[in-house]
């Protein structure tokens, strides 16, 4: 917690609490947190933000207790992206609103469950999750007597809508003309501490998903091993075993040590290139301050050598993990959940509670509430509308 670091300890071009662009509604500040600190604990006290630990992040909640969750997912990039920030001299408060709110829209059962609910949705201006999350924090919730949502700074509420399609930002902008939909219209770049968010999910879904993959035995460990990154970091953590008094007792077998020990120096490489990477860019572009970096080409990034290790290890990812056929299976399940939830609503609005049923838009109405929706409770809206139990050992 960096509570009385004051913004001297900032870089230059790094976000500044007093010299934030402001909320949407003007609140007096508070007495003992600067104007980031606020957005975080906002995000942290929201229901939103406690439903994720019942979001799928690959594997579907009750497939394991061990599995990363959206919540855990959540927690590991603000890790990294503060570790990150640190270095940088960026804000680390923001970098940790940003990461525990970037997930906040997400539907339940992760990709699958947002791209049914994108094809439901066609017809009515489609399902973002990005756009969801700041949905979830401009609108969703419910908390305070003077205003929707949760009335985050422009800061937060720009790092959060990572992406948007020129439809949606028009749209925004339609509302909220120098909103953060904004730089989707005019091109431009949102602060560094948003850039470095990015990087950082990036950063966290590559390493653990590794880490899930191998425990739930869809990836194996030889596969991995043909990945150049992991690799490398594979021998290390093997010669390093072998140095390792424990190694004298007992010789380093591949198992779950030997997983640790190659992902927390991979994880700790990644930061590191970025970190890298990022300082030389910044000492080339020099911005003079954060309106300076909005108008730069992005600026946090890897090094052109790691980036494409880093896609390559992806591209492993998704053909090997992603869309493993036990994975798929999982998830064609999950879209025909959401997407009978989606009719059952449609045709009963009042079978949603009461503040979602009193819509002039119907569909939009059920996208939000089945997008809130936590992976078990949505099962059981199935279950409850349909007479149908999809997943039988829940
Ligand atoms: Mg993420």
């Amino acid at each position: 917690m960096s509570a009385g670091r004051d913004a001297a300890g900032l870089a230059p071009w790094a976000c500044r609490p007093g010299r934030s662009r402001g909320r949407r509604f003007a609140e007096p500040p508070a007495p003992t947190r600067d104007e980031h600190q606020r957005d975080r604990d906002r995000i942290v006290h929201s229901t939103a933000f406690r439903r994720l630990v019942y979001k799928t992040q690959v594997f579907v909640n009750h497939e394991g207790d061990l599995f990363r969750t959206r919540l855990t997912h959540s927690l590991e990039v603000a890790q990294v992206a503060r570790s990150a920030a640190r270095e940088l001299r960026l804000n680390e408060d923001l970098v940790e609103a940003i990461a525990l709110a970037h997930d906040l829209g997400h539907t339940p059962f992760g990709h699958a469950g947002q791209d049914a609910l994108h094809a439901c949705m066609a017809a009515h201006g489609g399902f973002e999750h990005n756009l969801q999350s700041l949905r979830v924090v401009d609108r969703l919730e419910q908390r305070y007597f003077a205003f929707d949502g949760l009335n985050l700074s422009f800061e937060a509420r720009e790092g959060i809508l990572k992406h948007c399609s020129r439809r949606n930002a028009l749209r925004l902008c339609a509302v909220e003309p120098d909103g953060p939909a904004r730089r989707f219209v005019d091109g431009g770049q949102p602060s560094l501490e948003a850039q470095l968010v990015n990087l950082a999910d990036e950063i966290a879904y590559c390493t653990h998903d590794i880490d899930d993959g191998l425990r739930s035995g869809l990836l194996q460990p030889a596969q991995l091993e043909a990945v150049p990154l992991f690799a490398r970091w594979h021998e290390v953590a093997l010669d390093a075993g072998q140095a390792s008094s424990l190694a004298a007792a007992a010789p380093v077998q591949p198992g779950r040590r030997l997983v640790f020990e190659t992902l927390r120096r991979l994880l700790a490489a990644l930061i590191a290139d970025v970190v890298q990477a990022t300082e030389a860019a910044l000492a080339a572009a020099r911005p003079g301050d954060v309106e300076a970096v909005r108008r730069s080409a992005a600026l946090v990034s890897f090094s052109l050598h790691q980036r494409e290790e880093v896609d390559a290890l992806k591209h492993f990812l998704f053909g090997a993990l992603y869309r493993h056929a036990q994975v798929t299976q999982t998830t064609s399940l999950a879209q025909q959940v959401i997407t009978e939830l989606f009719e059952a609503y449609r045709a009963r609005p009042q079978e949603m509670p009461a503040d979602f049923a009193a819509t002039d838009d119907v569909p939009r109405a059920v996208a939000d509430y089945i997008a809130g929706m936590t992976d078990r409770f949505a099962l059981r809206e199935h279950e409850r509308l349909t007479g149908r139990r999809v997943f039988a050992d829940l």
